[in-house]
């Protein structure tokens, strides 16, 4: 990873990733504190390529962006180098050499071809290293989510990948429906925005094709991406697909992708093309969300203290989640009762104007019903068959920047009685929608073409729930609770190891964990 900033800022990083740190934790910190904080803060921006490493452009817009940011001295670069700590990230540095290795081992340039690589540019998983991020099974994995969830916490978060869909040049944010329910709306609405500030720059600079929302097939519903998995830790995630080769290609005709629209404002025509131009494309959008992060760094620092202070009271308090079966169930329950109630009068019809609703008490079914709050944390407890499985699950978690607690003695919860050794996972955290993310089924919109019609496919899967499939045992508690409980913290010592440190509630350390990775 390099890091880029201009040479004050390079002077305070330790300060600046602190400040950073605790305004996306929004621990313990008051409103007029944190203004402050973001008024002092930088942000923080990150920018990986070559996770997948036959997508050759997001390595080389790493290289040519790093010579961008270093060697000019143009008011724009100044003023990012400025306001912004931007962090630069070969995502896959053994699949670029093996990719590379391969790709110019062919002498006949024009044969050059990454179509029969000997073997998996990830040894282990292939392409779905990128289904990794919430159960980070590989050490590159867990690296990147350090950074993200624990060291730097940047406030945007870009992706690159290619290829984008026929007859465009680039897709990207912002995406189309269903997002995640439990996102945070100021992550929705970031994503907006910074997206717009990628379209119109390339726009701006005569840079036709790109396509955004249903122009693709990427949404955010999923969390296990390097992308979406940000979404859940409160942070603005983008991607981008983009096309482009060392060995030149063409951009087809596409006839229905001519007509500018909502999607598409500016459609790119048939042409030949160059790695060159892509890399031109690439560095416009690191730009346009480097200058919008050096614009707005005040409000993504707030923003993001505000959206974990936001998780943190909706764990500390009585909440209901809306999913889609929530909404279904009082609609059938007004509809049967409707049903009944024609029986009896036949006259009834809705007025106009007011189709869609339906008496309030159907909403106070779903807001007034205890058993469906969203639950104050989750118990695993020690002794059950599996608990190795259940301890993997626990790892996955803190690596992914969530605390964690252990019961030192035994305890009583909702009236059940747990031993020591038990763990428990609080949801008053900043980073809550992951928790609840982790441990509950994901209920995923109903998306049909038309009603009646065909499914819309989702971009990616729909269920995932690893508290499920990892076959532990665990207690949602749905009312507050407390215990002998020591919080588990992530840190990093002076070499730079991850380590791992079990701390008493009110913060003197106890005990070193044998997890020092
Ligand atoms: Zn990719």
């Amino acid at each position: 990873m390099m890091i880029v900033s201009s040479p004050e800022n390079i002077k305070s990083l330790a300060h600046y990733r602190e400040l950073s740190q605790k305004l996306a934790r929004a621990e313990g910190i008051s409103d007029e504190q944190a203004k402050k904080m973001s008024l002092e803060g930088k942000a923080v921006v990150w920018i990986d390529g070559g996770l997948h490493a036959t997508e050759t452009v997001g390595t080389h817009q790493l290289i040519e962006t790093l010579w961008q940011l270093v060697s000019r001295n143009d008011r724009e670069t100044l003023n990012i180098l400025d306001n912004v700590i931007i962090l630069l990230v070969n995502a896959n540095p053994d699949g670029q050499e093996l990719v590379s290795n391969w790709y110019m081992g062919i002498q006949d340039t024009l044969k050059r071809s990454y179509n029969q690589l000997p073997r998996l540019y990830q040894k282990y998983v292939g392409h779905d290293n990128n289904r990794d991020f919430f159960m980070m099974n590989m050490k590159e994995t867990r690296n990147i989510s350090r950074q993200l969830y624990i060291e730097w916490m940047p406030q945007i978060i870009y992706n690159h990948h290619q290829a984008g869909p026929a007859g465009s040049v680039v897709a990207g944010p912002p995406y189309r429906d269903p997002f995640n329910y439990l996102f945070n709306p100021l992550v929705v609405t970031g994503i907006d925005e910074v997206g717009a500030a990628m379209i119109s720059r390339l726009n701006a600079e005569g840079k036709p094709g790109y396509t955004e929302r249903g122009g693709s097939s990427f949404s955010t519903w999923y969390n296990g991406g390097l992308r979406t998995t940000t979404y859940f830790h409160n942070m603005i995630g983008l991607l981008t697909e983009i096309i482009g080769n060392p060995t030149p290609s063409n951009i087809p005709l596409v006839p229905s992708r001519l007509l500018p629209d909502g999607n598409t404002p500016y459609p790119v025509m048939p042409q030949k093309w160059y790695f060159k131009k892509s890399i031109d494309y690439s560095l416009s959008l690191n730009y346009a969300v480097m200058d919008y992060a050096a614009r707005n760094r005040e409000h993504l620092l707030y923003n993001i203290y505000l959206m974990g202070k936001t998780s943190i009271q909706a764990g500390s308090e009585d909440h209901w989640t809306i999913t889609p079966d929530r909404i279904n169930a009082i609609t059938s329950a007004y509809e049967k009762d409707q049903k009944s109630k024609k029986k009896a009068d036949s006259t009834n019809s809705p007025s106009r104007g007011n189709q869609g609703t339906i008496p309030l008490k159907y909403y106070d079914k779903l807001f007034k019903n205890q058993a469906q709050r969203d639950p104050r944390g989750y118990i695993i407890p020690a002794g059950q068959a599996d608990f190795p499985t259940a301890v993997k699950f626990i790892n996955a978690l803190v690596r992914s920047g969530i605390s964690v607690s252990k019961a030192i003695a035994d305890f009583k919860a909702e009236g059940i009685s747990f031993p020591a050794g038990s763990y428990i996972v609080k949801t008053c955290q900043a980073f809550r929608p992951h928790i609840l993310d982790m441990f509950e089924p994901q209920d995923y919109p109903n998306d049909f073409l038309y009603p009646g019609g065909p499914p819309v496919p989702p971009y990616d899967i729909t269920g995932w729930t690893p508290a499920f499939t990892m076959g532990f045992k665990y207690t949602r508690v749905l009312n507050a609770f407390d215990g002998p409980f020591h919080v588990r913290k992530a840190f990093t010592d002076a070499c730079g190891n991850l380590g791992y440190v079990w701390w008493f509630n009110i913060g003197g350390m106890v005990e070193m964990d044998i997890g020092t990775a």
